[in-house]
């Protein structure tokens, strides 16, 4: 039977609890997505930093070694040349020849007299010698070249036409002097007994059967060496460990904090150096964790390569101290790069959440959609359903059953099958209201709707006409049945009364029963309809409580 079905719309709203802690799971991702990013990156930034100031470190020490080299043979090779110049000067036959004049027991002048040395080199043999000494000098490129007798006097120099000559001065306190006197070849850092100006001094013994008869000695002034330390950050230094030539001027005459020089006394240095007070090179180790080797120097905080060369036999040293600049950078590049891993992370991970959250609501929007437009179907349902239904009883209206009536009999006809049509009028109705009341009445019509719907089958469709007339549509229903249906729904309504507040009501109807004609002229819903109200009419006029068959 089909009277009136009903749906229920069912979506529950987007609970808020769950968004808002699904936003706060994604913002504790995103937090734990960032602190993750940036210690990894921390890690890997360190990493790289470390390995490539240990690259750094590697490549500088490996070009300070290459360069101290370099130096320290330049300078081995300077040196060798000079060490040999003594002694061919020495060799000469003028030399020895001057000297044995003097002889190996000449004790030396004293106190030492330039006037008497004058009147010596007015002498023409020294004259000769010093002018010889004079071309070698030249020629060699040695400052002075100068020969002392056996008891230290200089006799003959190179520079005996200058103010600063050497010829009458004594050098017997000196090193370069006392070491050929012993026998050997003789070196030594000093400061120019005349000239006051710092040197090397190299000399050699002349010897003749007599025995000791001099020295020959040159001088080369400091500033004659400077080409040797080319690099601003190499120095030589003597064997007291003072620094006698340096790239960087503020260096010189600075001394090693292990100097000898500072066992010796005032006397000593002032002799040597003439000066007795020494600003010291402080080189400490810098206690760096990438590299052992690395140096502090007082007054700058950045680490220092420190390499020293193997001493020369007359006790030079070469070394090159040069600032490490580049850890600070490597460090500072490290920091930037870091800062720059972090914002690209903090962006992507930002990123990730701004399509995580854009994701979310377009989905939450489609789904709101959807129920929006469920509901609306539901709505639209209803709305149908309600245009299909009379409003008291619940049963098809009169618009829609003709809709169904049409329906159905186009499609008998058109595969030929039997269709009927039951009309009913409740009798005397007019008095029911009268005698019960108009509620009554109502009550009184739903009773008869639902003992109709409960003799039907489902696929018949029961209309309220109007009023308290009713029909009922039939499909593959012969005459015979739906007069049985009929009669079935005539008694069911006679014999129980409808009830209302406790109060019973009699009721009876009456009905006509059609069948769609078969015959070549079909009927249409109005005939068929008409047909069947005929038939009514005849139940009414026959006494009412009864069914009337039409002919078909
Ligand atoms: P008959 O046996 O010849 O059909 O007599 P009757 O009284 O049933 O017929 P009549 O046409 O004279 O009266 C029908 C009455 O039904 C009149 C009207 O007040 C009443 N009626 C029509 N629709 C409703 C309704 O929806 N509710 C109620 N309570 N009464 C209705
Ligand atoms: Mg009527
Ligand atoms: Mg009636």
């Amino acid at each position: 039977m089909r009277l009136s079905d009903q749906t229920h719309g069912t979506s529950p709203p987007p609970h808020n609890i769950l968004q808002e802690l699904s936003s706060r799971r994604v913002i504790g991702i995103f937090f734990a997505a960032v602190f993750i990013w940036a210690a990894v990156s921390g890690v890997a930034m360190n990493w790289i930093v470390e390995k490539r100031i240990a690259g750094y470190l590697a490549s500088e020490q490996q070009d300070i070694s290459r360069r101290l080299t370099a130096t320290s043979m330049q300078f081995e090779l300077a040196l060798n040349r000079l060490r040999g110049v003594p002694a061919v000067v020495a060799g000469g036959s003028d030399v020895s020849g001057v000297l044995e004049k003097f002889g190996p027991d000449v004790a030396p002048m004293k106190p030492s007299s330039k006037p008497q040395g004058q009147s010596w080199f007015v002498r023409p043999e020294l004259q000769a010698l010093s002018r010889q000494f004079a071309k070698i000098a030249t020629e060699l490129e040695v400052d002075v070249v100068w020969a002392m007798n056996a008891g230290g006097d200089c006799v003959a120099a190179s520079n005996f036409d200058t103010a600063t000559s050497f010829v009458g001065v004594n050098y017997v306190d000196r090193r370069y002097f006392k070491s050929p006197q012993a026998g050997e070849r003789g070196y030594q850092f000093a400061m120019g007994r005349v000239t006051n100006v710092p040197g090397l001094f190299f000399s050699y013994p002349v010897r003749s059967e007599k025995g000791f008869l001099g020295v020959i000695a040159i001088k080369v002034d400091l500033s004659r060496l400077a080409p040797w330390v080319s690099g601003a950050d190499e120095f030589v230094t003597d064997d007291n460990g003072v620094v006698i030539l340096a790239g960087d001027a503020n260096r010189e005459m600075r001394a090693l904090n292990s100097a000898v020089m500072q066992k010796m006394t005032v006397a000593q240095l002032d002799a040597r150096y003439k000066r007795s007070q020494f600003q010291l090179l402080d080189i400490q180790p810098f206690g760096s964790s990438y590299d052992s080797s690395l140096v502090r120097v007082a007054g700058s905080a950045v680490p220092h390569f420190f390499r020293t060369s193997d001493p020369t036999p007359e006790g030079l040293k070469v070394h090159i101290l040069a600032p490490a600049v580049n850890i600070e950078g490597i460090r500072r590049d490290g920091l930037a790069m870091f800062a720059l891993l972090l914002f690209a992370g903090v962006s992507v991970a930002s990123l990730m959440v701004g399509a995580h959250i854009y994701v979310r609501r377009i989905r939450q929007h489609q789904q709101s959609m959807q129920i929006t437009n469920e509901k609306l179907g539901q709505l639209i349902q209803e709305l149908e359903q309600l245009s299909r239904t009379d409003a008291l009883t619940g049963c098809v209206n009169r618009r829609y059953f003709q809709e169904c009536l049409n329906t159905e009999l186009d499609r008998a006809h058109r595969y030929s099958r039997p269709c009927s049509l039951i009309m009913l009028d409740v009798d005397w109705f007019k008095k029911i209201n009268d005698s019960f009341g108009h509620a009554a009445g109502d009550e009184a019509l739903k009773e008869v709707v639902r003992k109709i719907g409960r003799t039907v089958r489902r696929q018949d469709i029961v209309g309220r006409l109007g009023g308290e007339e009713f029909v009922v549509l039939m499909p593959e229903t012969g005459l015979d049945s739906a007069l049985a249906t009929a009669e079935r729904i005539r008694k069911a309504i006679a014999t129980e009364p409808a009830s209302f507040n406790g109060i019973e009501i009699p009721l009876t109807v009456s009905a006509g029963v059609a069948l769609m004609s078969a015959d070549e002229k079909p009927d249409s819903a109005d005939s068929l309809l008409h047909r069947a109200d005929q038939c009514l009419y005849q139940a009414k006029s026959a006494g009412r409580n009864c069914v009337m068959p039409a002919a078909a």
